[in-house]
């Protein structure tokens, strides 16, 4: 059953609470391994589901158009010192919605339409709004992108700068969605200088591991960081800005009243929450745990002839080539996703297939670890990835999956890992007995 309990729910809406109940299920008894998911906890959970959803505070602690601030000021004012001193940021501001919208009110703040950003292309590992075409930050301003070198899987700083002095971009963001290494925030810092940009480090996907002392912190090198608060941070759907307090002014503006209307209390308060159990001991070993694991789990994927973008991680994701599987990313995520391994097709760097069918899958050991699962079952769950993906080679397209042996087969892999995860507990999720 969900935990915390939903009786109201269950009685005024008993199909949405029936909802909620199989996602709960589905949840506890799959291998979550999306690199941009987690488990939060149940007192992050308890945080967003309280009654300061119904308060609204356009403005700042101190500066609201609102009435009625006594409290909501408390509550955000804890968020943002919670989130300066765990990241030891001169500036925060927590009121970005999300992830997206945190990086565009930087583009406000910064740029002017038409403005040049040099950033790491998305089927390479960039983001959306980073400047992809599709995205309006692809469309309102001049993006300029570097990849990764196709031999070594990495990006080459030479390149970075190179293209930065060619093209004199005012905005430089790095970080993505899919770089299975460290990213080397001193050297952006440097190149920034040089040509005179803005440099934005977007941490959505390390956050967590920045917090827990897992992976180098931009705090020093970057003007401005963005992250979400979701990810490895391990707290509700929402974002922050951190930036130096030469930048706060414009930071703000551009969030509120540049881009948004009132923050979000409820979730304010479950940032909070999550920043301070981020800033405990055990979130260090959480943050270990996450990157010992995403190797184990790369290491026995090697072991079963899988081809690994970049040969490993620093991190918590993975970016496996299934080229020399046979099988293209999509037919694979859906065999897994049948077989309780839960994670998403994804373009692999110089990939000849198109992003809706590419040539890759993209894991992470953030949920997992949460879990408590350590590296003797990421030994076992890459065996069971290894079968899945070999069922789904065989199967050969989506149409193959449903043949009725295929489906069995998958199926079986599924109980044997509803199995394993019943020793593992979820927040979130009480087990009926
Ligand atoms: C997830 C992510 C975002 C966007 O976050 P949303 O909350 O989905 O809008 C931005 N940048 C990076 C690098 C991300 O991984």
């Amino acid at each position: 059953m969900h935990e915390p309990a939903v009786p109201h729910l269950a009685a005024a809406d008993p199909q949405i609470a029936g909802l909620v109940q199989d996602e709960a299920r589905r949840q506890y008894e799959k291998v979550r391994l999306i690199a941009s998911e987690n488990y939060v906890s149940a007192a992050v959970l308890e945080a967003t589901g309280t009654v300061l959803t119904n308060k609204y505070s356009e403005g700042y602690a101190g500066k609201r158009y609102y009435e009625g601030q006594q409290i909501i000021d408390q509550v955000e004012t804890l968020a943002v010192e919670r989130a300066k001193a765990l990241f030891g940021a001169e500036h925060a501001n927590v009121q970005p919605y999300s992830g997206s919208p945190a990086n565009l009110a930087v583009y406000l703040a910064f740029l002017s339409p038409g403005d040049t950003v040099l950033s790491m292309d998305l089927p390479m590992g960039g983001h959306l709004t980073h400047g992809s075409p599709v995205s309006a930050t692809g469309k309102w301003f001049r993006p300029v992108h570097y990849g990764v070198r196709r031999e070594t899987g990495r990006v080459d700083m030479n390149d970075v700068r190179e293209i930065a002095l060619r093209e004199r971009p005012k905005l430089i963001i790095c970080g993505g969605t899919a770089i299975p290494r460290t990213i080397e925030f001193a050297a952006f810092a440097e190149i920034a200088r040089e040509v005179g940009a803005i440099l934005l480090a977007d941490m959505a996907h390390i956050a967590g591991l920045v917090a827990g002392g897992a992976h180098p912190s931009p705090v020093g090198h970057a003007d401005v960081i963005s992250t979400t608060t979701h990810k490895t941070l391990r707290g509700p759907r929402g974002a922050m800005l951190l930036s130096t307090a030469e930048h706060a002014k414009a930071i703000d503006k551009a969030v509120f009243p540049g881009l948004q209307g009132g923050p979000h209390n409820h979730t304010t308060a479950a940032i909070a929450v999550a920043l301070k159990e981020a800033s405990q001991p055990s979130f260090k070993d959480y943050a270990a745990n996450v990157v010992a694991n995403a190797q184990a789990l790369g290491e026995a994927l090697i072991e079963h002839g899988f081809d690994l973008v970049s040969g490993g991680t620093d991190n918590h994701l993975l970016l496996v080539d299934l080229t020399n599987k046979g099988v293209t990313g999509k037919v694979a995520a859906k065999a897994l996703d049948a077989a309780g391994v839960e994670l998403n097709f994804n373009t692999v760097p110089f990939d000849p297939r198109r992003p809706f069918d590419p040539s890759g899958l993209r894991l992470g050991s953030a949920a997992a670890t949460t879990r408590g699962l350590g590296a003797q079952e990421m030994a076992q769950v890459a065996q069971w990835i290894d079968a899945a993906v070999a069922v789904a080679a065989r199967a050969g397209s989506l149409d193959g999956l449903k043949d009725r042996q295929v489906a069995a087969d998958l199926d079986k892999i599924a109980g044997e890992i509803r199995e394993l995860l019943s020793g593992f507990p979820m927040p979130g999720w009480a087990v009926e007995r």
